[in-house]
């Protein structure tokens, strides 16, 4: 089988020859992103993979696909909006996303800064800085005493409560879905308990209308003014300037952010440091704040999970078979 693949990152490149190594089918790799200028580099294959933050809106695309034989398209990401799902529906085309490639890959962020937060790392970095080797003052915490709560216990937040479980710390979760596969790892409760109860506060929720701002001056407030925040899901779940007077405020006691609100302005770019949004710069020169440029789910075992479980879709669906990750 013949099979093409856009917007193939350099880390990916060498899961994609040993799955091709491994299963005898043929992969043309491409660093162009699926497009109608691109769309043609697809004839004369048998199956399709892409992955790309552009979209791909415009019927003449599926058309052209469904006129090259195609009978898939396969999105080896989580998002699938930059995707014409009736276009390629209309076309024929069975659309194919990857819910969670490595939930572990975001769980042990989230939880390598919580533990990071409470060694107080952050502050020692900034006095050895200064020259200043005394730890006078700077007392820490040791997980196993401390209470976890999780707002949002789904594939990652799930993840990040098997993990604080075996360190041997107390875990709490809110979640409108109750998984019983999560009893040995957490117990469920309400949010104002999660937010009133935790030392550290871990959200992964998805970003949907009601989870908007989630994390609010209100919600804030319920914290312990001990407590840490962490969000590695998405920055449009927490009220930045909100989250910067509860810090400055110490109204709680830190917070680790894989994501902000804004972050698409200079995130997964090369900028003038002077160019980078305020409440970044503001959060960044904080101690007791870390931040990482949405890199969470960029691990080994992320990566070889997106290009096996998209590949291996491309070839189920082009032999007739059905995939569990089918959107359409
Ligand atoms: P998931 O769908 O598996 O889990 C989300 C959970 O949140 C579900 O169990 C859902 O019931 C629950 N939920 C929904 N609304 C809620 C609410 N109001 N209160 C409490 N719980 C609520 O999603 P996931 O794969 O675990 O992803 C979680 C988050 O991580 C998402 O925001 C996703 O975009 C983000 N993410 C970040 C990275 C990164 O690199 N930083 C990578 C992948 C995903």
């Amino acid at each position: 089988m013949k099979i093409i693949m856009y917007s193939v990152l350099p880390e990916e490149k060498p899961y994609v020859e040993a799955w091709s190594k491994k299963t005898g089918n043929e992969v043309t790799m491409l660093d162009v992103s699926l497009s109608t200028e691109t769309v043609d580099l697809a004839k004369g294959y048998d199956g399709i993979d892409i992955q790309q933050t552009t979209n791909v809106h415009e019927p003449v695309v599926y058309e052209k696909l469904a006129s090259f034989g195609l009978k898939q398209l396969t999105a080896r990401m989580v998002g699938f909006e930059i995707i014409n799902l009736q276009a390629a529906t209309d076309n024929g085309l069975t659309v194919t996303n990857i819910a969670a490639y490595s939930p572990r890959a975001i769980a042990e962020l989230g939880v390598t800064q919580a533990m990071r937060l409470i060694r107080q790392l952050g502050y020692f970095d900034q006095r050895m800085a200064e020259g200043n080797f005394l730890w006078h003052g700077m007392i820490s915490q040791e997980i196993h005493n401390l209470t976890v709560g999780i707002i949002g216990a789904g594939h990652i937040g799930g993840a990040s409560a098997q993990i604080y479980t075996a360190l041997g710390a107390k875990v709490l979760a809110v979640d409108p879905a109750y998984n019983v596969e999560l009893e040995p790892y957490l117990e469920y409760t309400d949010l104002d308990t999660v937010l009133t109860q935790s030392d550290i506060v871990s959200i992964h929720t998805p970003l949907q209308d009601d989870t908007v701002n989630i994390i609010n001056a209100d919600t804030l407030a319920k914290m312990k003014s001990t407590a840490y925040f962490i969000n590695m899901a998405r920055g449009g779940l927490v009220d930045t300037p909100a989250l910067i007077k509860a810090l400055q405020n110490h109204e709680i006691a830190g917070a680790a952010l894989d994501t902000l609100a804004d972050e698409t302005e200079f995130f997964e770019q090369k900028v003038d440091p002077a160019t980078v949004p305020d409440d970044y710069k503001t959060l960044k020169a904080m101690p007791n704040v870390m931040i990482t440029p949405h890199s969470a789910f960029f691990t080994n075992t992320a990566i070889r999970n997106i290009v096996e479980i998209g590949l291996n879709d491309v070839v189920t669906l082009v032999n007739g078979g059905k995939s569990r990750n089918a959107l359409n």
